[in-house]
């Protein structure tokens, strides 16, 4: 199915940078640039080839900025339509401007994700390929990215057309015993068969739904709480964390500026900090903006890092604490090693139970190395990324996969009560569907104008 309009956006991140692209892709990609540039004619020239010269403003003639063009015509393209990228090298103002003189033209303004959207519907990526792109966009550290990679290529895509593939078969055979009675030369399809066919895709199923929850992590980070009386060493914390290169400040794509969401990268694992302002800002979580809030942040939290003085002695407040994180995965970070003690480690360490207690001393980047460790332990028994298998890590996957896992139990189910196969064929059929939603085979357009929304423009 090809869509009829060019659209355009610019498909670098908004910004200071040296260089923009403003993306277009339709029929008259082509055309439309080629009336804004005027260093040569771009109606002839070979498809994946890329041009000097310069933009000028159609009703003054005036130079709007140099630019690199590349033409890449259709099928081989993206979209699988005629894409052209303009490379700009002026600022957000000539960009911007660009972009408006492209519009004028006849382009429209691309909707978020409507390039993969098109490369999906023109069949060029399946649905998970396409979830796999924003993935990329959004990736913090290396492993998640190479897991949205593997993603891109297929590898997810590939088993479940594997396991579709089974089921499919199963289904056929069942449905060829039911409406074909009289033909002998085909094996009658009985419990046990359905039992083993059944059985191993359910495996599968169970395999990657265990290691899905560390593809969620790579994907969407650890939401990782500091915590502490005022002047333990959060900001420190942070900051030296933040250090060596390991930090990504980045702004979310769709929100205010002022909201800045902060990933650090460690040993791989992104941590995804969160209420960073608080730290920051209040620079007391507990004290000034109450228990209630601190439990609320609990809540959001996968993981607590909370701060105690090696120099100070335990408060009731910070044996408080230790009751709210009671359940959850924490990590006891007693600070300022360097001074004096007037903490009782014993009585920490009885608090903290089977969690860890790391000592440090922030100031002289003592104990970073523990915390990472400690970090790793929790998160990671096996180490990811480099192991080949494949992950998911997607939350509407997953979703899926588990509501294929309960439709296969289901068929598993009645075939231990000897119902009809007709009827088990019904569960066998649901899973089919389900793992089909996943890379878009059976998924309904709705879903997919959803998904595609939730990209990031101009991709
Ligand atoms: P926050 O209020 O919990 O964010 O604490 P800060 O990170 O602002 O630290 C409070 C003070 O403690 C600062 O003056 C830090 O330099 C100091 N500090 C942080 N870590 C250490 C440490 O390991 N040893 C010592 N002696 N001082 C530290």
């Amino acid at each position: 199915m090809m869509e009829t309009d060019t659209i355009a956006a610019i498909s670098t991140p908004v910004g200071e940078g040296a260089i923009s692209i403003i993306r277009l892709s339709g029929k008259d990609s082509i055309s439309i640039t080629n009336k804004l540039f005027h260093s040569k004619n771009l109606m002839n020239v070979d498809s994946h080839t890329i041009h000097y010269g310069k933009i000028i403003q159609p009703s003054s003639s005036d130079v709007v900025d140099e630019v690199l063009v590349s033409i890449m015509r259709a099928p081989k393209t993206f979209t699988c339509e005629d894409i052209v990228e303009i490379n700009c090298h002026g600022g957000l103002v000539a960009v911007n401007r660009m972009l408006e003189l492209v519009l004028e033209q006849g382009a429209r303004l691309a909707e978020p994700g409507e390039f993969t959207k098109r490369a999906f519907l023109n069949g060029r990526i399946d649905l998970s390929q396409a979830e796999a792109v924003m993935d990329i966009i959004q990736s913090k550290t290396d492993e998640a990215m190479n897991v949205a990679l593997n993603q891109l290529d297929g590898k997810l895509s590939k088993l479940i057309k594997e396991l579709r593939q089974q089921l499919i078969e199963t289904i056929a055979h069942v449905e060829v015993n039911i409406d074909y009675p009289e033909y002998d030369d085909v094996e009658e399809m009985s419990h046990q068969m359905m039992e083993d066919r059944t059985a191993h895709v359910l495996n599968k199923i169970e395999r990657l739904l265990q290691v899905a929850n560390q593809g969620k992590i790579l994907r969407e980070g650890i939401k990782t709480a500091i915590i502490g009386r005022p002047n333990v060493g959060k900001s420190s914390l942070l900051n030296s964390l933040a250090q060596e290169d390991k930090a990504i400040v980045t702004d979310i794509p769709g929100t205010t500026r002022d909201i800045i969401e902060e990933y650090v990268n460690v040993r791989g694992i992104p941590l995804h900090l969160i209420d960073t302002a608080g730290i920051r800002e209040t620079d007391d979580i507990v004290e000034k903006i109450g228990v209630e809030k601190s439990r609320q942040i609990l809540q959001e939290a996968d993981l607590v890092l909370f701060m105690l003085n090696h120099n100070d002695e335990l408060t009731d407040e910070d044996r408080e604490i230790f009751k709210m994180l009671q359940g959850m995965n924490f990590i006891v970070i007693v600070n300022k090693q360097d001074l004096e003690q007037h903490l009782d480690l014993d009585e920490v360490k009885e608090l903290a139970g089977d969690q860890s207690v790391v000592e440090m001393a922030i100031i002289n980047e003592e104990g970073i190395d523990r915390l990472e460790e400690s970090l790793a332990n929790i998160f990671f028994s096996e180490s990811v990324g480099s192991t080949d298998m494949t992950y998911v890590s997607n939350a509407r996957h997953i979703q899926l996969l588990k509501e294929a896992k309960q439709s296969l139990m289901d068929a598993r189910e009645a075939l231990q009560l000897d119902l009809p196969l007709d009827m088990i064929q019904i569960d066998v059929t649901r899973t089919w569907e389900l793992l089909g939603e996943i890379i878009g085979d059976t998924a309904s357009e709705s879903l997919i104008d959803q998904l595609f929304s939730q990209f990031c423009l101009g991709k």
